[in-house]
């Protein structure tokens, strides 16, 4: 416990699996949280002192405990045995070996293939401006960028880490503590000397080997900071090592559409509001076919580009893909082969390969020919990016064909049994195979010779690990070989190893000496193999540079070649996308709506949606359940898709660049941050009105709707004049308060849309189409009994609203009040000697303010009686 006690201390905040025997312990509160999360058992053990909790599991369930403890959000430290037991040593010496955490992780148990895996980190910066790293050691992904505090909220969520580094005092800072409560279970504090910056730029210096980091970028302070805690951080839990990373890349505040940390989360873009992947954008649109192409279409749908050039590049390859179907179908064919190359990569550099990986690269590389082959043949002017990513120089083909003589075509997923190199590629390697085949030969000749010799004809030479190799008779036969005491027989070889209940085993000096020849070939054939394996590994590690490029290269393939499949199946177009401030959209459709529907084989009503400048402030009213929320979030998905440089569901598409999209849709309450259903929609209101500019959209799905009617009318009413007078941009407002469409008459560029109805003996039906003009209703009601409102409940209402819509609504209320015919008629039903009219009415000869304190303590007797 004392070994155990001085370990634990060093990684005070991980999750200690300790090494004993055949078993990883854990103890104290680490036992407690473990055996929650893994649902196995507690214990307790008396170390000397006093008890304390226990909890284990065996070494061989690692693979299944680790991946659960690790995706629970704790960090884990293994600490192995670190030299075989042995009766002479009391206490065999452990260390840690590898720390895993939600943020670093190799494992493909750990690890989704379709989704990058960032750990991220943030340092303070002057001006308000913080310092954004994320690395993703699985594939070699290392970014920086500068944000605003207000932008950290949603750089965080787009980048999605599964661990956010932080120096202490940031951590507690106030300011910053509101916008990552957010990120709470994410956020790991560190030591805020880790993001000096100074020892930062020196540690990225040496990592890249350059002298400067000028040629990458200008990075600030804070950037480099956060840059380097990330790389202090992995090889501190890498026990030194760090995979190769790609050059450390600059994203400029404003290379990508901001979407705030709510929008996105709101337009289900990754994930589903439930947090899932299945139902969003991205489920939707991906028809990748490698792991590092899924990981990339999310990259992209997360950032939206607002750079024309590189929008317009994506879609010419889009549109090359679309209109060369064979060519497209072949290249997608041809991926099916393509191994993860950036993942193998990672685990290469970091040295946790298996000879799987080496097969990897060198299937990588192949089929990255054969795909540069036929794009080259194809011979577009579009497609030239994309092959001359995938070219390789010399090197790398000299190492692919290394690859390909030296590897088995199957290989084994650990180093330490050899037998991944192939035949004919080490002539001293087939020499020691041959050797040690043979001696297998001459074994199984020892064994027909003893057969004879001793007339037993079910001898056998076996092997295990305890005896080696041995002659087993059954007992029956055993006194042939056996030598009585006292006896001598020169001419018996036979010794004496082993009884057993049934068997007996012997060995001989000829069966000692062909296994020591086994052994010794065996044993040298695999240091040539391991050998091999270093040598290789050191050769592709020298090429992660270009290696790395092939990759994306052919994931980059792989998203364009999907989108145009997509385009082409599901009927998407090339939408215009230029500087000016259109937003046209013709028969737009909603991608996720249209695909749910299409699986219940009905169709999707498209819509036109045109912001142009006359008309830039669309009010959209019309029943519930008509289709606004989807008309809203449709046009937004638009815009996302079409600036991440991807076809779009719409017959045609004319947007000017999007600065920011900004949503107010959906309301739930954040009661982490202390923060009520109508505070959320106020605090994202107020984050629109203060930072949407001339050049963004905005979708407002009601606002007001959390509190009193004149309240939320009169905020609503106040939004759209500021939207339409101030921020001048484009924005879709759905609402209930047809009383908004009056504004029409003062604000020129608003325009009036409602959802198109139909009512038909009694019933209404939902056309989904959006048309000029407003609506005068909600049929609320409709839906109130679509949904399963008690019968009795739906009449009142109707009878309710019949009254409020004849009269001046407070008159109305007033005769509502006296007459409560819905609930008389429960509680009668209850309880029918109560008499709540004559309380009513005695209610109403009173007039409090003649009454003193004691007539009116009386009264209330009075009522009390009367009940
Ligand atoms: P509420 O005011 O109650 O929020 P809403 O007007 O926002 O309602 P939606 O949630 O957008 O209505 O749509 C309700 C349902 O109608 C959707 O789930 C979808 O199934 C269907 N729907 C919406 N738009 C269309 C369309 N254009 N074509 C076909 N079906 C549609």
């Amino acid at each position: 416990m004392q070994q155990y006690f001085k370990v634990k201390n060093k990684y005070p905040d991980a999750i200690l699996l300790f090494r004993v025997g055949d078993f990883y312990e854990t103890f104290g509160e680490d036992a407690v949280k473990a055996s929650q999360v893994l649902g196995i058992v507690l214990t307790s053990r008396n170390n000397g002192g006093s008890d304390i909790e226990l909890a284990g599991f065996p070494h061989h369930s690692m693979d299944l405990y680790l991946p659960r403890l690790v995706k629970a959000g704790f960090r884990v430290a293994i600490c192995e045995q670190l030299e075989k037991p042995s009766p002479q040593k009391k206490i065999v010496k452990r260390g840690v070996t590898e720390v895993v955490t939600p943020g670093i992780a190799m494992d493909d148990k750990l690890l989704d293939h379709k989704q990058n895996n960032y750990l991220a980190a943030v340092s303070f910066g002057r001006n308000e401006l913080y310092g954004l790293a994320f690395l993703d050691i699985s594939t070699g992904e290392f970014l920086v960028q500068p944000v605003a505090l207000q932008n950290l909220a949603a750089a965080l969520e787009r980048v999605e880490a599964s661990e956010i580094l932080l120096p202490e005092r940031l951590a507690q800072d106030e300011k910053t503590k509101d916008v990552l409560a957010a990120f709470r279970e994410k956020v790991s504090p560190q030591p805020s000397s880790l993001f000096d910056s100074q020892s930062a730029q020196k540690r990225l210096e040496q990592l890249f080997g350059v002298g400067t980091l000028d040629s990458f970028g200008a990075f600030s302070r804070a950037e480099i900071a956060a840059a380097g805690a990330l790389i202090d951080y992995v090889e501190r839990t890498q026990k030194g090592k760090i995979p190769h990373l790609s050059r450390l890349q600059q994203l400029s505040g404003s290379a990508c559409m901001e979407i705030d940390a709510a929008t996105r989360r709101n337009l289900e873009m990754t994930r589903t509001l439930s947090g899932e992947r299945k139902g969003s954008l991205l489920d939707v649109i991906d028809c990748t076919i490698t792991g590092a192409g899924a990981r990339l279409l999310q990259t992209r749908l997360s950032s939206p580009l607002t750079d024309i050039k590189t929008i317009h590049a994506r879609q010419d390859e889009i549109e090359s893909f679309s209109g060369a179907a064979p060519l497209r179908e072949a290249l997608r064919e041809q991926l099916k082969d393509v191994p993860d190359m950036e993942r193998a990569l990672a685990r290469l550099t970091i040295g946790r390969a298996t000879p799987r990986d080496l097969g990897m690269i060198r299937d990588g590389l192949r089929n990255a020919e054969t795909l540069r082959a036929l794009l080259q043949k194809a011979d577009m002017p579009s497609l030239e990016p994309l092959t001359t990513g995938l070219q390789q120089n010399e090197d790398c083909k000299k190492l692919s064909d290394i690859l390909s003589a030296a590897l088995e075509t199957e290989l084994p997923a650990q180093t330490h049994e050899g037998r991944f190199i192939a035949a004919a590629y080490d002539a001293k390697l087939d020499q020691l195979r041959t050797m040690r085949d043979d001696s297998k030969r001459l074994i199984a000749a020892l064994q027909t010779r003893y057969r004879e010799e001793t007339k037993i004809e079910t001898l056998k030479i076996a092997y295990n690990n305890m005896l080696g190799y041995y002659i087993d008779v059954t007992a029956r036969h055993a006194d042939k070989l056996l030598i009585r005491k006292g006896e001598t027989a020169p001419d018996n070889p036979f010794v004496h190893r082993q009884t057993l209940a049934n068997n007996v085993r012997f060995t001989t000096a000829d069966l000692v000496e062909l296994e020591r020849d086994i052994a010794s070939a065996a044993d040298k054939a695999l240091a040539i193999e391991q050998n091999l394996f270093v040598e290789f590994t050191q050769k592709i590690c020298a090429l992660a540079q270009d290696i790395g490029r092939i990759a994306r290269a052919i994931a980059a393939l792989d998203v364009a070649a999907s989108l145009a499949h997509l385009a082409v199946n599901r009927q998407y177009i090339r939408p215009t996308i230029d500087n000016s401030l259109a937003f046209d959209i013709r028969d737009g459709r909603h991608p996720v709506v249209e695909e749910a529907l299409r699986k219940e084989a009905q169709s999707f009503v498209p819509n036109n949606c045109d912001l142009g400048e006359k008309q830039r402030l669309w009010l959209l009213t019309g029943p519930n359940m008509a289709g606004k929320s989807t008309f809203l979030r449709q046009n937004a998905l638009i815009v996302i898709l079409a600036q991440m440089g991807a076809f779009v569901p719409a017959r045609s598409a004319h947007i000017g660049l999007v600065d920011r999209c900004f949503s107010r849709v959906g309301a739930a309450d954040d009661l982490a941050r202390g923060r009520s259903t109508f505070m959320v929609e106020m605090v994202e209101t107020a984050t629109i009105l203060n930072q949407a500019t001339q050049r963004s959209l905005v979708i407002l799905d009601e606002i007001g709707r959390g509190t009193a009617t004149f309240d939320g009318l009169s905020i609503a009413w106040a939004c759209v004049e500021q939207i339409h007078e101030t921020n001048r941009c484009r924005a879709l407002f759905a609402t209930h308060y047809h009383e908004l469409t009056s504004l029409s008459a003062k604000l020129s560029a608003l325009s009036c849309h409602a959802m198109q109805v139909k009512e038909w003996k009694g019933d209404v039906i939902f056309l989904h189409s959006v048309a000029e003009g407003a609506a005068d209703r909600s049929y609320g009601i409709h839906v109130a009994r679509l949904a399963g409102l008690p019968e009795n409940v739906v009449a009142r209402a109707q009878n309710v609203l019949d009254l409020l819509n004849k009269g001046e609504q407070s008159g109305a209320l007033a005769k509502l009040a006296d007459d409560l015919p819905l609930f008389t008629a429960q509680w009668q039903e209850q309880e029918p000697q109560q008499n709540f009219s004559e309380i009513a009415q005695k209610l109403e000869e009173i007039n409090p303010d003649d009454l003193t304190p004691k007539e009116a303590l009386e009264q209330l007797y009075i009522l009390k009686d009367l009940l």
